[in-house]
């Protein structure tokens, strides 16, 4: 399979081009095409099997695809992670895919001095990657609407909860618009896991590599 068979729009199968990926991997050719049909998707995958542009490839391109209809820039896609290392890589994967495109992106994380990072909030951003404490605190301060999220990704799930993170997490899942696509993906999942994605998933999709 190639990613022109996964009817990716040309700004991005040029960006994957330059970036000389060849081949989807296994994680992104299952879970591209359910997250295209706006479906909620169930991965169970680790870091380095291509998960990061399994979901940010195909987000990019949905936000794409609604740019005429949608013109304010308020946050449509928010992609919780448990670290900071983590935050920066996935922001850093949005710009790459999404090069060629005209959405924004920003990434917040906590250790560090707010302003920095609230700067490029300021003129609005299609796409959030964010740490939960960090992101939760920023929107206790109304410097984040999370209004018109439509796409929530949970990433790591299994660290987010053995870091503690749980209760970040169901606070925040009460500020989200309930009408949303959900992306969850771990890399193990034991029962408070699983728990954890039945609360957030409808009818999701599972992909596992
Ligand atoms: P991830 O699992 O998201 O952390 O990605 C692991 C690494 O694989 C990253 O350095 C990506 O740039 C790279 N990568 C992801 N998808 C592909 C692909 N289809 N072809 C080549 N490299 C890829």
């Amino acid at each position: 399979h190639t990613f022109q068979e996964l009817n990716l729009i040309d700004p991005i199968l040029k960006a994957l081009e330059e970036l000389d990926y060849k081949t989807p991997t296994s994680i992104q050719q299952q879970a591209i095409p359910p997250v295209l049909e706006k479906k909620d998707v169930l991965g169970c995958a680790q870091t380095g099997t291509g998960k990061t542009a399994a979901f940010a490839i195909p987000i990019l391109q949905l936000l794409q695809n609604q740019k005429s209809q949608n013109r304010n820039r308020n946050i449509k896609a928010l992609i919780v992670t448990p670290t900071r290392e983590l935050a920066i890589q996935i922001d850093e994967s949005f710009a790459d895919y999404g090069k060629h495109l005209p959405l924004k992106h920003a990434v917040i994380f906590g250790g560090v001095k707010q302003n920095p990072q609230v700067g490029r909030l300021r003129n609005g951003v299609d796409v959030l990657v964010a740490t939960p404490g960090r992101l939760l605190d920023l929107v206790g301060q109304k410097i984040i609407s999370l209004k018109d999220i439509e796409i929530f990704v949970l990433d790591e799930a299994d660290r987010m909860l053995d870091m503690g993170f749980i209760h970040d997490i169901k606070k925040l899942l009460k500020i989200l618009p309930e009408k949303r696509q959900n992306l969850f993906f771990s890399a193990t999942m034991p029962k408070p896991i699983q728990e954890l994605a039945h609360t957030i998933l409808k009818n999701p999709v599972k992909v596992e590599v």
